[in-house]
């Protein structure tokens, strides 16, 4: 089949990945001049790694392990750990946390030369691109403000939900070793993950507070600087430069995500916020299970969107709550200390396969 990706994100790109290998014709198109290698790091769960390596590019090596997980009191003192290294003896998968720049560069790599066109915004989704034959299929893989979402189920844009991560990667500023570790206070969730190469992954969540036009870096100093080591050292290091804006939206996951062989992938599909560090892991989730759904033709895609919806509007739930970004009560305190890390890490687990595709071995049909 000929098959037209619309954004070469990280859904995109893997989707594309999946699909030359099954000797499909595939072009995509994507509206900036090169891969849009900004942004900070994504963590790549268990299913995560299991759809890239489903789609023939597995994810090996790149970023840092993450072994454990801690959630502690502003002060430090620790009250929920999970051994993420269960994750791994159970599925066969490491959880890492990556840069995006080096996910899009591994599937990049892994394409045949000329699949991706740069400088190509699609406004017109029935020719998406006129100097190549017509398409059997087209995927919108183009993001939260996705233009093909607007022309096949009409405008309906993910919506904020107040909160926003100021985030970034950081060189040198503290070795956590294969350690994660999230802070959680009344002024915000700190999260700090080791990103591999020495980088360290930071974020600060916050609800509806916003600084000053450029004083974000004081107003967050003023703001965490009572909270546990690295993060003084870590404050201490930032420059305005540094700091960059994830603000939090979500849609509505909808049953259908298309009409005739036109469908959506990933955060045109299904953006939430990255409270549950799910996003990348599902859209490669929709790559992997659109892939399997395309190998029989454009014929089942409708049952593609179905499987997915059901599986991602639990994730999607649990992430726009925010719920992991608020102070936790005195029971749910309680209740973390009484997990082992081992437990805790299982509970996680079941969580992500009710997401998962993959790890369910789903089949549209
Ligand atoms: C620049 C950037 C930075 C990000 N930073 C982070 C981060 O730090 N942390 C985090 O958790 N998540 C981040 N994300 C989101 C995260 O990468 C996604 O949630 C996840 O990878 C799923 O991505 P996706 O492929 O569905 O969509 P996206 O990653 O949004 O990719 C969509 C692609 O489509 C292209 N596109 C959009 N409209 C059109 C059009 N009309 N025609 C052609 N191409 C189009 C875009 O340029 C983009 O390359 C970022 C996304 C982007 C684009």
């Amino acid at each position: 089949m000929r098959v037209v990706i619309v954004g070469a994100g990280i859904g995109g790109l893997a989707l594309a990945c999946g699909l030359t290998r099954d000797g499909h014709q595939v072009r995509v198109l994507e509206k900036a001049d090169g891969l849009r290698l900004d942004g900070a790091a994504v963590t790549i769960f268990s299913n995560g790694a299991a759809a890239a390596d489903g789609l023939g590019v597995p994810l090996d090596g790149l970023g840092g392990r993450v072994e454990t997980l801690s959630f502690g009191t502003p002060d430090g003192r620790e009250f929920a750990r999970a051994d993420l290294r269960e994750l791994h003896r159970r599925t066969g998968y490491a959880v890492a946390t990556v840069p995006r720049r080096a996910i899009l560069e591994r599937f990049a790599d892994a394409l045949p030369a000329g699949t991706i066109a740069f400088g190509r915004e699609v406004t017109d989704v029935e020719t998406p691109a006129a100097d190549a034959p017509a398409a059997d299929v087209v995927v919108g893989a183009d993001g939260h403000r996705s233009a093909v979402r607007r022309a096949v189920l009409g405008d309906e844009p993910a919506a904020p939900n107040g909160w926003t991560s100021w985030q970034g990667l950081t060189k040198d500023v503290a070795d956590l070793g294969t350690h994660a570790r999230c802070l959680i206070g009344p002024q915000g969730l700190c999260g700090l993950m080791p990103a591999g190469d020495g980088l360290l992954q930071w974020w600060f969540d916050v609800g509806t507070d916003r600084p000053e036009a450029g004083g974000t870096v004081g107003w967050l100093r003023d703001r965490f600087r009572g909270y546990a080591d690295p993060v003084p050292d870590l404050l201490d290091h930032l420059t305005e430069a540094d700091v960059q804006e994830y603000r939090h939206v979500t849609h509505r996951v909808l049953d259908r995500w298309g009409t005739g062989s036109t469908t959506l992938l990933g955060d045109a599909a299904h953006a939430f916020p990255p409270s549950q560090a799910q996003g990348a892991n599902q859209a490669l989730e929709d790559a992997w299970l659109l892939r399997r759904a395309l190998a029989a033709g454009p014929g089942n895609l409708r049952s593609y969107e179905r499987i997915r919806a059901r599986r991602v509007r639990r994730i999607s739930r649990l992430a726009t709550s925010e719920v992991t970004n608020r102070p936790p009560s005195t029971a749910a305190r309680l209740a973390g200390r009484l997990l082992t890390p081992r437990l805790l890490a299982r509970l996680q687990l079941a969580a992500i396969r009710r997401a998962s595709s993959v790890l369910n071995d789903d089949r549209p049909e």
